[in-house]
Parts: C-alpha cells; structure tokens; sequence
C-alpha cells in the first residue's frame, strides 16, 4: 500500500460516483466513533501494481452539525488521514463559493493536493476547466465519474505524487 488519497468537494460534485469507479468492486467498511457515521467510505484501489486507499470523505456524517460544518469537518479529516488529497469540482455549476472555502483550507496543507474536474462528458466542456485555476490549487485534471472518461490520467497523476 503506498499510502491513503481522500477524495474531498461540497455535495453533489461527483465524489461517491468517482469513489465507487475507482475501487470497482471492492468496498470495505465503517469506523464506529460515536456520533460519525462512516459507511462505505473506506476502498481499496489497485493500478498498474500499486495500491491505494481510498476514502470518500462526503460519506463522513457528523451528528448535528449545520452543512458548513460538515464540510469544514470533512476537509479537516482529509487533510489529517490521507497523503494526498483530490478535490472535485463540477463544470456543470463552475466555481461555487464553497468551493473556493475548501481550496482555502487546502492551500494549508503541505500534503499534494490535485483538482478533478468532473463532469467533463465529451470534449467541449473541456473548456470550461479552465475557471477552476481560480482555486489556486493544481492544474485541473478533467473526467466523467459517469463515462469513466479521465480516469486513467486521474489514476496516474495520483500514483505520481503518493
Ligand atoms: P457527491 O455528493 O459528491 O458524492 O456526488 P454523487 O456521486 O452522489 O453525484 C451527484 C450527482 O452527479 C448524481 O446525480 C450523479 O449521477 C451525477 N454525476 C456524477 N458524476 C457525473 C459525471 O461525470 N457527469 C454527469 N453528467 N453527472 C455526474
Ligand atoms: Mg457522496
């Protein structure tokens, strides 16, 4: 194992459709602390003879906490656990301003931090990833967690940095 990659972006991006493509079959789960919830969050994710884990932070519920905080929670759980952490972003929607708090606190890190831009269905909407250098992050990398388009480069980019 070379190490954990935590998967992180505010609701509805794309985050569990590119979790569930990434580790394919193979699900592992739950760490019961009181209070969180952590289903189906944990996977095990094999490339080219390496092997990472992954965690679907989106999946880390937090009991009674008002949706900003959850997100903050989450951010902050990626950025301790995980080696690298990968930022979804959505062309549909184009830059939101919780997205631009997430990119904030991951400017923080000294731990590598990649941009997908997912969303990215067929070639035309490859333009529009060009918005999210707004993030102040890495050059973005474009995929579709539904057509699998970009995942291969997203898979490589991630060995390349772990
Ligand atoms: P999460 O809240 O970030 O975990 O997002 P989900 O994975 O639950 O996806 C939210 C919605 O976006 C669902 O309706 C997905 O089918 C849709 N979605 C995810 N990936 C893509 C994609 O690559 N292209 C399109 N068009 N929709 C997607
Ligand atoms: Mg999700």
């Amino acid at each position: 194992i070379r190490g954990t990659v935590a998967i992180v972006g505010r609701p509805n991006v794309g985050k569990s459709t590119i979790f569930n493509r990434l580790i394919g079959q193979r699900k592992s789960i739950v760490d019961d602390t009181p209070g969180v919830t952590r289903d189906r969050i944990y996977g095990e994710v094999e490339w080219l003879t390496q092997k990472f884990r992954l965690i679907d932070t989106g999946g880390i519920q937090i009991e009674d906490q008002a949706f900003a905080s959850q997100i903050n929670m989450q951010v902050e759980i990626a950025i301790e656990e995980a080696d690298l952490i990968v930022m979804v972003v959505s062309c549909k929607e184009g830059v939101m301003s919780d997205d631009m708090v997430i990119a904030r606190k991951l400017q923080k890190t000294n731990k590598p931090v990649l941009v997908a831009v997912n969303k990215v269905d067929n070639e035309q909407l490859q333009m529009q990833s060009y918005e999210f250098y707004q993030l102040g992050l890495t050059n973005p990398i474009c995929i579709s967690g539904v057509h699998g388009i970009g995942i291969g480069d997203l898979l490589d980019e991630i060995i390349s940095k772990l």
